[in-house]
């Protein structure tokens, strides 16, 4: 296996995006200035206020034996905590082990009674990796801690992130500003600043596939499905507190319909069917993962039933004008405001989610990408088109020149847009990188939507020459090797299927097995017609033997296939030259060069 080559330049790269320093440019073909001009960060005033929703606090529900901990410490999310006979019941765990302890330090100001039931809302890492801070493994494993959960979480999460991780996971970087100097970074707009820690996951053991009444500590619980933002995701009705707690399903900003690190089609029939559960239940108390406790029967019914119909408009409008012909780009220009009837305070702010990106999602899930204009089936290549634009235009210099004019006159975007066609042909250009860095900051400081500001200003970075999508892989990367402990040796080389070099492997056959002693996988990878088949058995051209902490080393890259044969640590058969052709298979490295420079 050549793929467990190569040195480790991302450790070195890892610092550098953290330390933030300038990397080295691009060869440079043109160079007229150095700089980008520099814009004066500024901030919506509209961040102050809606920011205020994720501050921690604890909050005491009534008199009651119910509390909701909202982001303990600064973390990313809430706990909602229930009181009973001789235990307490946690809705909710948070994003880390560090931030499961910040719950329970809250916790043991009001109770002394220890953690005997937990609820994983659903599948996403702020809502069930603080559980080790809250119960010990061992209480868990001995029946003293009960851990609940929808019997998709296990699959959904690992399917969250699926084939398409090494892009999702730098855009991610993108989209929630982690590589962002300290004075450009900003909350993410649907929960706590405080991100990080370590996983303090523990597994659940117990699972429902339909709505589930039981008493827990003398508690009556109803669990409900809804599935909504998640598939895995359920919210619990408290009758004898006259509460409801839901997870990510409703919380202030229009929902994140789409996302723009990527991810599988949200369906906005998803998130009216979990808001249409709420709404079953008339409660004095709705409680939430990322949500300010609210109450009131009248106050929950009315913001509840206009948050879900907006939701639903978004989705009848945007098919509406699917069904009238409109394209993503049209769709993009549909849907740009709030209509004034549907205005629901914090939960109809664009922060989050917004329309601009949801409608054409509602496209690209329903339809596909095309808008019916014969020109996208065969375009112009991109880098050609930009070069016959150019010269129609008169030339570079003619196209920088109304660049700085429009950027000058404000018009951000279309200088932006003008610039790409200088980038696309020469991404040594760093004059139009430049300016266009300066684009998207003027376009970041100016936007609401936390995310989308994220984007503009990480890749003015990126524009600059100052970070790179390697970089933030390197850093990724790091994550992604801590997490192949709890993975099938199988699901490891199976998922090498995205890396194969089609079109050098060719129709070429090798097969390569593999025999982990101690947890008693054997496997066969077999090459064939560009791709690769996973089967059982040790049928193949190589046959390797080791154990499974060898078989790690060498995915980490920590020992190479050739050493270990040779020290001993892994036993060949069959096909030297085999192995190596096998190695040679697939990409080094799965990630992008490039996101922003395009
Ligand atoms: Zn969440």
């Amino acid at each position: 296996m050549t793929l467990i080559s190569s040195s480790r330049p991302w450790v070195t790269a890892m610092l550098a995006v953290l330390a933030l320093t300038a990397c080295k440019e691009e060869s440079t073909t043109t160079q007229h200035l150095s700089k980008a001009p520099s814009v004066e960060r500024t901030w919506p005033g509209h961040f102050d206020e809606h920011r205020k929703h994720f501050e921690p606090k604890v909050y005491q529900i009534g008199d009651q034996r119910l509390w909701s901990i909202n982001n303990p410490g600064g973390w990313a999310a809430n706990s909602v905590v229930i009181e009973g006979d001789n235990g307490l019941i946690v809705y909710d765990t948070g994003l880390s082990h560090q931030q499961g302890e910040a719950i329970l330090a809250e916790i043991r100001q009001f109770s002394d009674k220890p953690v005997t039931a937990v609820f994983y809302s659903h599948h996403h890492p702020d809502h069930y990796n603080g559980t080790t801070g809250l119960v010990s493994e061992a209480d868990v494993k001995a029946g003293k801690v009960r851990i609940y959960a929808w019997d998709n979480f296990v699959e959904e999460m690992n399917s969250e992130f699926g084939a398409t991780a090494p892009a999702q996971a730098v855009r991610v970087v993108y989209y929630g500003g982690m590589a962002l100097p300290e004075k450009d970074r900003h909350y993410h707009g649907c929960c706590g600043a405080k991100y990080g820690g370590n996983s303090g996951y523990i597994p659940p053991t117990d699972t429902f596939s339909e709505n589930t009444r039981l008493t827990i500590e003398g508690i009556e619980l109803e669990v409900f499905y809804t599935g909504g933002e998640a598939k895995s995701e359920f919210g619990l009705y408290l009758p004898a507190f006259k509460a409801v707690t839901v997870g990510d399903e409703i919380f202030h900003s229009v929902p994140n319909i789409y996302t723009i690190r990527g991810a599988k089609f949200r369906e906005p029939a998803g998130y009216i069917r979990a808001v249409d559960a709420v709404l079953s239940y008339d409660v004095e108390h709705l409680l939430g993962s990322h949500l300010v406790p609210m109450h009131g029967k009248e106050n929950i019914r009315e913001t509840v039933t206009k948050f879900r119909d907006l939701v639903q408009w978004i989705n009848d409008q945007s098919i509406r004008y699917i069904n009238k012909g409109y394209g993503i780009e049209e769709l993009k220009a549909q849907f740009t405001e709030v209509p004034e009837y549907l205005e629901n305070g914090s939960f109809s702010t664009e922060v989050y989610g917004t329309f601009r990106h949801i409608a054409p999602q509602m496209h690209a899930g329903l339809m596909g990408y095309f808008s019916g204009d014969g020109i996208e089936y065969r375009p112009t290549e991109p880098v050609e088109l930009a070069r016959r634009h150019i010269k129609l235009m008169g030339g570079r210099d003619r196209v920088f020149a109304a660049s700085n004019e429009y950027y000058r006159d404000g018009d951000f975007q279309f200088a932006a847009e003008l610039l790409t066609y200088l980038i696309r042909v020469d991404h040594g250009d760093m004059e139009a990188r430049n300016l266009k860095a300066a684009a998207f900051r003027e376009l970041g400081y100016a936007e609401l939507n936390t995310t989308w500001r994220s984007w503009y200003l990480t890749s003015a970075l990126e524009l600059e020459g100052k970070l790179t999508p390697a970089m933030v892989a390197a850093r990724v990367k790091d994550a992604a090797f801590a997490r192949i402990e709890s993975q099938s040796a199988r699901d490891i080389i199976g998922s090498l299927r995205y890396r194969v070099r089609a079109e050098e492997v060719g129709e070429e056959r090798i097969s390569v097995a593999y025999d982990i002693r101690d947890s008693g996988e054997q496997f066969t990878a077999r090459l064939r017609n560009g791709v690769l088949l996973m089967e059982d058995g040790l049928d193949a051209d190589a046959v390797l033997s080791m154990s499974r902490e060898t078989f790690n080393r060498l995915v980490k890259r920590d020992i190479e296939a050739a050493g270990a044969i040779a020290d001993g640590l892994i036993e060949f058969e069959g096909s030297l030259l085999a192995l190596r052709s096998f190695g040679k298979a697939f990409d080094e490295n799965p990630f992008m060069e490039r996101l922003a420079v395009r």
